[in-house]
């Protein structure tokens, strides 16, 4: 567990800020955001909070599949999978984690109470770094839970796990970024910062597109892949009045509207 601890500790905001914050200005998607933009007070809030509730409900869902593992699989699978070589376990994480991840996050999107809690992380109008931490706690135990839980239990590697959780953690924080990063050919095979823009448009043409977390494979296979090299959303966010406070937020998904739908 204690690189699961560690990975909450990792997020300190001293460390990514320096890294995130002269990336952004070195090399911006818009130069024209400033650093300091709309609301990023609140998702400070959400950066320094966020992790408590976060970091629970992550060692709850790693106790959870350890004991089902111990309980539904056999010892030997599970001192199998734990044999494997490092890297190939860590590609099987990634892959098996990020289909999870799409077909929760879909969910999230298609099921009108799951969108409430998902609202909250497409209301953000200005992506970078720090807009990753925007996400409802719910919405992220829940979408973490579909691949924790079944990574704890198949009983990967305690090495393969933290070097999986580095990569997601980094890679999520990259991909909301407001950075000019392309990754040329790769474009295709790993998920770029202009993929996971489009999936925050807000451009009717890009809503329920681009599920996928780490790699574009899912939404090539599912048919909801909106690839695009050339150009940025020019309007982020959805048309839903989300309020614009931490603790308004994380009770929204609570308040009942009738004209609350998925969007995008
Ligand atoms: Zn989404
Ligand atoms: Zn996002």
């Amino acid at each position: 567990m204690e690189y699961l601890l560690a990975l909450v500790d990792l997020e300190n905001a001293l460390l990514v800020a320096l890294i995130f914050v002269p990336l952004e200005r070195l090399f911006p998607a818009r130069p024209d955001q400033r650093t300091f933009r709309r609301s990023w007070l609140n998702d400070i809030v959400y950066f320094l909070l966020n992790r408590v509730p976060i970091g629970i409900g992550m060692l709850l869902l790693a106790v959870l599949g350890s004991l089902l593992g111990s309980a539904f699989i056999p010892v030997e699978f599970r001192a199998a999978v734990a044999a494997q070589p490092f890297w190939l376990q860590v590609v099987v994480l990634l892959l098996f984690a990020d289909f999870g991840f799409y077909v929760v996050h879909r969910l999230f999107h298609t099921i009108p109470a799951l969108w409430r809690f998902h609202a909250i992380h497409h209301s953000i109008e200005e992506l970078d770094w720090l807009a990753a931490h925007r996400v409802h706690p719910i919405d992220q135990i829940v979408t973490k839970g579909a691949t924790l839980v079944p990574i704890f239990a198949l009983g990967f590697s305690g090495s393969a796990m933290a070097a999986f959780f580095l990569l997601y953690q980094w890679h999520s924080l990259i991909l909301h970024a407001n950075v000019r990063i392309g990754f040329g050919a790769l474009h295709w095979v790993v998920a770029s910062p202009c993929f996971h823009h489009w999936h925050h448009a807000d451009h009717p043409e890009a809503w329920n597109k681009n599920f996928s977390g780490q790699f574009p494979v899912w939404d090539i296979i599912f048919g909801t892949a909106h690839m695009r090299r050339d150009s940025l959303p020019t309007r982020y966010g959805i048309e839903e009045p989300v309020p614009g406070t931490y603790g308004r937020q994380l009770l929204y998904p609570f308040q009942s509207r009738a004209d609350a739908a998925p969007q995008n």
